[in-house]
């Protein structure tokens, strides 16, 4: 879907009002290619938002199916589709939104060559997985393949987003901040639990990063982190400074 047809200019009319995005935005936008690594609870509503707003090609990957236990709060699956493809029930809920959208899934755990593939493939790269394994391994992709990173993380109330364009050379990448040596405690839902509308707050943003990237805006999270206190409903945002003997990125040319 390169060109607006008539229907497109009515469906995305509320984008194409808008001065900073426009007609031009929407066509770029509807141009784009984006990855989601993970179909859960960042992947749910960060699949349907881009869905929705005409991201013409999107490809899902997740190895996982889906379970009672995710429905508090990955919004994409519903009850019916209980056991069924994380991948497959995402894309069924995106094409009902926006039938006229490519969209391809991959049952597959987020690895090796297949990543590597699919990245290098994407315009953009949306972090939606829940393990420090997999954040790594987008993350080394997106720096080998220089291709931006939106990357998401969520639990219990508290939840954190940056972006990691490593196409400018001041940017840092995911691994500047959290090296992929270091001891951190793998923390996971199904131990500490999550607040359903956290993990929603913080896969929203990262479609709304995804798009402004995508519609050429900029302005957006490039080294930044945002945090949320979902207990006290605030943001705050720290600066992120690109380490330069990161193990991952540390090769590329200094800004
Ligand atoms: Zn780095």
């Amino acid at each position: 879907m390169d060109d607006l047809d008539d229907d497109d200019l009515l469906r995305y009319s509320r984008h194409i009002l808008l001065e900073e995005f426009g007609i031009d935005g929407q066509a770029r936008v509807s141009a784009a290619h984006a990855l989601l690594v993970g179909a859960g609870g960042l992947g749910s509503p960060a699949a349907l938002y881009l869905a929705a707003a005409g991201v013409g090609r999107l490809t899902l990957v997740d190895d996982d199916t889906v379970d009672l236990t995710n429905l508090q709060r990955q919004i994409a699956h519903t009850h019916a589709r209980v056991g069924a493809p994380k991948v497959a029930s995402a894309a069924q809920a995106m094409r009902e939104i926006n039938p006229q959208l490519d969209v391809r899934t991959v049952q597959a755990r987020a690895e090796g060559a297949l990543l590597a593939r699919l990245v290098a493939d994407a315009d953009v790269v949306l972090d939606c997985s829940d393990n420090f394994r997999t954040r790594q391994a987008v993350n080394a992709a997106c720096v080998a393949h220089a291709r931006p990173l939106v990357a998401g993380a969520a639990i219990r109330f508290d939840g954190q987003i940056s972006v990691y364009d490593l196409r400018d050379a001041a940017s840092p990448c995911y691994a500047c901040l959290f090296p992929p040596d270091a001891q951190f405690e793998e923390t996971r839902c199904a131990v500490l639990g999550v607040f359903a509308p956290v993990v929603g707050t913080i896969g929203v943003l990262q479609a709304h990063e995804a798009l402004k990237l995508l519609a050429g805006m900029g302005g957006g999270l490039t080294g930044r982190l945002l945090m949320f206190d979902g207990r006290a409903s605030r943001f705050d945002s720290v600066g992120v400074a690109r380490d330069p003997h990161c193990r991952v990125c540390g090769h590329r040319p200094a800004a």
